[in-house]
């Protein structure tokens, strides 16, 4: 996980005041522009999960970018968990409380297989309302999340502690 945490930190960008002010967005797209940086983190990730999952689910819209070719390099699926009102139905959803507002991710659980061992995939990790929600949908359409893994966890916005009982795989932290 080291050469993980190297190739993320190195490729990062930070940008203050984005998309609102106080917020320092964490930015992964140098690192995707990157072809042999890119190349390589999904090797890597690839490394670190191969035998141990079914299936990949990718988070909208980020997760998804991580979630395809690690899913290839795995030889397994890929499931999207997106936003409310993307998918067509059937669907399952849930919604959560943002900072303002709420929020809704949704699955549709016919492109889940019972029992699977589904990792979980994004780019960041907040307040963990977003990858709470991924974990439910992917309980209820029959799976088992096996694993969260983010590039960066934003560890004042204390997103762990919704997620209890989970194993959370955060390449960095801040
Ligand atoms: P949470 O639900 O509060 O944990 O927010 C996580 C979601 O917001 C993820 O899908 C992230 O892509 C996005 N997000 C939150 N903060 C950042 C950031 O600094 N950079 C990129 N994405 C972020």
């Amino acid at each position: 996980d080291q050469e993980l945490a190297k190739l993320i930190t190195e490729k990062l960008r930070e940008i203050p005041d984005f998309p609102e002010p106080g917020v320092l967005f964490r930015d992964i797209t140098p690192l995707l522009a990157n072809g042999p940086a890119f190349a390589e983190l999904i090797q890597l990730l690839a490394d670190k999960y191969r035998g141990k999952v079914d299936a990949v689910a990718g988070l909208e819209s980020r997760g998804f970018i991580l979630a395809a070719p690690l899913a290839i390099s795995l030889g397994v699926g890929m499931l999207t968990v997106r936003k409310g009102g993307k998918l067509p139905g059937p669907v399952i959803g849930v919604d959560y409380e943002l900072e303002y507002g709420t929020a809704r991710m949704e699955l549709r659980p016919d492109s889940v297989k019972k029992d699977d061992r589904v990792l979980i995939i994004d780019d960041v990790l907040a307040t963990g309302g977003t990858a709470n929600a991924a974990m439910q949908l992917i309980e209820e359409a029959g799976a088992k999340p096996v694993a969260i893994c983010v590039l960066m966890e934003l560890l004042d916005l204390g997103g762990r502690a919704k997620l209890p009982d989970t194993q959370i795989d955060a390449l960095v932290s801040f």
